[in-house]
């Protein structure tokens, strides 16, 4: 399923246009600058709550939802995944207090993490967290520690590094070296040393192979051999396994040509895997969960942008902004890409004026790295107007350089039934 026209189904399909206005959740954006300000990201929870729901259906009768909130972890946005049905993965301590005050139990939540603190451990295992995934034997060797202290075992996952031919995807995680997890070849050697440990209570393994996957095919094969090595633990185990993570990567388009996840896809293809671990006694009675982060958020957020200074430079037109790099490095190309492309990005103010040619669109940090867009079509456009990317809801502010430059933070709103609310930014201005 490739897609020519991008921009103009994610407007239809996620946002409206009226006249010269772009709309989120129904209000305009040129409203929300001038409640809130700009730069500013805004995320419509009608739109999360859609991704979620219709995921949750593709997945029905085989997998729960967990977000991981690494992709997005605002407690507002939290709440909302949480309170649709999703549990929560989470990699850090600092990612935990934030689902904490979105209000969800720590039961429900699970931590993963190439690098956890012992501090980290012990904080999150007294406040009773649901599983912790173990990815080192340092690691396990705290973990049991803490469980022998407490008087109690700990649950635990086995992160599992896969082997090469599972792989897909854009940014691989998995199949050659990498900090992440164990690897899958030294898997029977590693069962028999955590289950020697007798404050840990070996309940789950954890594949992830790889982030930004559009192939429900590769999502599906992928899946198949997460459950086959679930099957080969058990057995090594010599007992059932009660959790099965099957990792997040589903992905989204960002770029004309880029491919949409197709859901009735995965949908096709649960039938086969809910039979097979039906055929292992010791998988069978497992919960499986996926834990997207990027899937169920990325679509429902905007970065809305105000324009400082239109210009041409040796007959290039040049739109500078008040956002950029520092709040959206992912737009930029910055944030680990091999080929800058632009992300859909929309005059905001102006969406019924015919384009005047290219213009690139950047932002106001002192290098060539802060362009938001290389030469798109955009119509003339003054100070004060407003530009908006797209498919910014995931890996926005927290996975950009803040301090860079010393612009202030971003401002963040949620959308939801009409109204729009602050709930993230600079702390003098907090409402
Ligand atoms: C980053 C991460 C995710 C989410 O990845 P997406 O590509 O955003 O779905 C899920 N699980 C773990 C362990 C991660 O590190």
């Amino acid at each position: 399923m490739a897609e020519a026209g991008l921009t103009e189904r994610l407007i239809a399909d996620n946002f409206t246009a009226t006249g010269d206005d772009l709309l989120i959740g129904g209000i305009p954006a040129r409203t929300l600058s001038q409640r809130f300000g700009t730069p500013l990201f805004a995320y419509d929870a009608a739109l999360i709550r859609r991704a979620y729901w219709s995921l949750a259906a593709a997945l029905e009768g085989f997998a729960g939802i967990h977000y991981s909130i690494k992709a997005n972890p605002n407690p507002a946005v939290v709440k909302v995944l949480h309170e649709a049905g999703a549990g929560i993965e989470i990699a850090s301590l600092g990612e935990f207090r934030a689902a904490i005050s979105a209000g969800v139990p720590p039961a429900e939540m699970l931590f993963a993490g190439p690098g956890k603190r012992r501090s980290e451990l012990e904080a999150v295992i007294a406040a009773g967290i649901g599983e912790i995934h173990l990815e080192s034997v340092e690691e396990a060797a705290h973990v049991e520690a803490i469980g022998l202290g407490l008087g109690r075992r700990v649950p635990v996952a086995i992160r599992v590094n896969p082997v090469a031919e599972a792989q897909g995807g854009a940014m691989r995680m998995g199949g050659k070296a990498a900090p992440f997890g164990f690897d899958e070849e030294e898997l029977d050697a590693i069962v028999d040393r955590l289950k020697a440990l007798p404050h840990l209570d070996l309940a789950g393994v954890h594949l992830f192979a790889g982030t930004q996957i559009l192939d429900a095919a590769v999502l599906l094969g992928q899946w198949r051999h997460a459950l086959s090595v679930a099957s080969r633990v058990a057995a090594r185990l010599g007992r059932p396994l009660r959790t099965i993570d099957l990792g997040g990567g589903l992905g989204i388009p960002y770029f004309t040509g880029d491919a949409t996840l197709d859901l009735a896809a995965v949908r096709a293809g649960v039938p086969d895997l809910v039979a097979l671990k039906a055929a292992d006694p010791l998988i069978r009675d497992a919960h499986i969960l996926v834990e997207p982060g990027r899937y169920l958020v990325g679509e429902a957020g905007l970065y809305l942008t105000a324009v400082l200074a239109a210009k041409i430079s040796r007959g290039q037109r040049f739109l500078v902004v008040d956002g950029g790099m520092h709040h959206h490095l992912a737009a930029s190309g910055n944030l680990g890409q091999v080929i800058k492309r632009d992300y859909p990005i929309v005059p905001a103010s102006r969406m019924a004026q015919a384009a005047e040619g290219p213009a690139s669109v950047v932002g106001p940090l002192c290098t060539p790295l802060d362009t938001l867009a290389r030469k798109v079509a955009m119509p003339a456009l003054v100070e004060g107007d407003l530009v908006a990317v797209l498919q910014s809801g995931a890996y926005g502010p927290t996975a950009s350089p803040a301090g860079f430059l010393s612009h202030p933070a971003a401002i963040e709103v949620l959308i939801d039934g009409g109204e729009a609310r602050r709930i993230g930014g600079p702390a003098e201005a907090a409402a």
